[in-house]
């Protein structure tokens, strides 16, 4: 079984500025570490390039393209478009690739739904995830949204039965409620309640596939499993999807400060096995994930689970040395130097 990494070096030389949550390197850490791993045998790395402008407009507006993409060029916006756009503000300030970066986590979606129809099974983008943008606006560190987008290239290739699980501790306001009358978009959202963006309510719509599952502080790994176990499954397997996406934001896990949910990655293993045998194609992306170590472990995790190789998961000198060589705001507990999967796993005996 093989699997396409997308991957461009803009996620390397490009970041949000100082001080911002979205870190520097957060995805070319997944890209440089998953090399030093066994993994690498089976997986082909494709470097894509940029979504086009007329791909970009099946989702957003003509006008708010237009300021993304000037506003990245001249490196000013007026307090007007600011306010309209929500651009360069703290979430979604004004850097140097603002526009190029989203378009190139878009363009990865873009090829992944090409990828999946011809010559894979599953597509890896960590890059990709930016579930908050609207239509014409920024939101929430997300200026272009690559998975609406995504969905709807999808859709214009003739799929029908497109899920959407969205795993980030956040709800998926820019592609949850574009299609959430959408009877061919299944989309199942599990995010802690009265966080931001604090919508995304409880609903368990049977008629038009949507299911958004708020959860309490502290909702662990039993708590998943329970949630999965005796509701989405059943969810997943009626609606029998011919293509899965995956939005795993990093941040419903335990030490992301972003959010009080304490999951632990074997979660995110458990459900992607279980995605696994629910659906023949995946699309795999990132999403939030505000800690480095705990961030990238558990991107490297998912990826070696949807490639069937988390014995795999031991780490050479290398692959521990540049755990250690990341430098962050605290430093990082003994375990994220050393192993990928968090500790205790609920899931081994399952
Ligand atoms: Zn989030």
């Amino acid at each position: 079984m093989s699997i396409a990494f997308l991957y461009n070096d803009i996620f390397r030389n490009s970041d949000f500025g100082n001080n911002h949550p979205v870190f520097p390197k957060r995805v070319s850490n997944v890209y440089d570490f998953t090399k030093l791993l066994n993994l690498r045998k089976n997986i082909n790395f494709i470097e894509n390039k940029k979504a086009n402008l007329k791909t970009l407009q099946l989702f957003h507006s003509f006008d708010y393209l237009e300021i993304l993409y000037q506003t990245e060029k001249t490196q000013y916006i007026s307090k007007d478009n600011s306010k309209k756009y929500n651009l360069g503000t703290f979430s979604n300030p004004i850097f140097k690739q603002m526009f190029s970066r989203h378009a190139t986590s878009a363009g990865a979606l873009v090829l992944a739904t090409d990828l999946i129809k011809t010559k894979y099974d599953y597509v890896f983008s960590p890059g990709s995830g930016a579930h908050h943008a609207k239509q014409n606006r920024a939101d929430g560190f997300c200026y272009l949204n690559d998975i609406a987008i995504a969905i709807l290239v999808l859709q214009s290739k003739g799929y029908k039965k497109i899920l959407y699980f969205d795993m980030d501790a956040h709800y998926g306001d820019g592609i949850i409620d574009y299609f959430k009358n959408n009877q061919e978009v299944c989309t199942i959202s599990i995010h802690q309640e009265n966080l931001w963006p604090r919508t995304g309510d409880y609903l368990y719509d049977e008629v038009n596939n949507t299911y958004n599952f708020p959860v309490p502080e502290g909702f662990n790994d039993y708590n998943f499993k329970k949630i999965i176990d005796e509701l989405i499954f059943k969810i997943i397997k009626k609606f029998n999807p011919e293509v899965v996406l995956m939005q795993m934001g990093a941040d419903c896990l335990k030490y992301d400060k972003m959010s009080k949910m304490e999951l632990s990655n074997n979660s995110m293993s458990y459900l992607i096995k279980i995605m696994k045998n629910l659906s023949q194609k995946i699309i795999l992306m990132g999403g939030g994930g505000y800690n480095p170590w705990v961030t990238l472990r558990a991107w490297t995790y998912n990826l070696a689970t949807l490639l069937g190789e988390t014995e795999s998961l031991e780490l050479n000198k290398k692959a521990k040395s540049f755990l250690h060589n990341i430098t962050y705001k605290d430093p990082p507990k003994y375990d994220w130097v050393n192993y990928i999967k968090d500790e205790p796993n609920i899931f081994d005996y399952v």
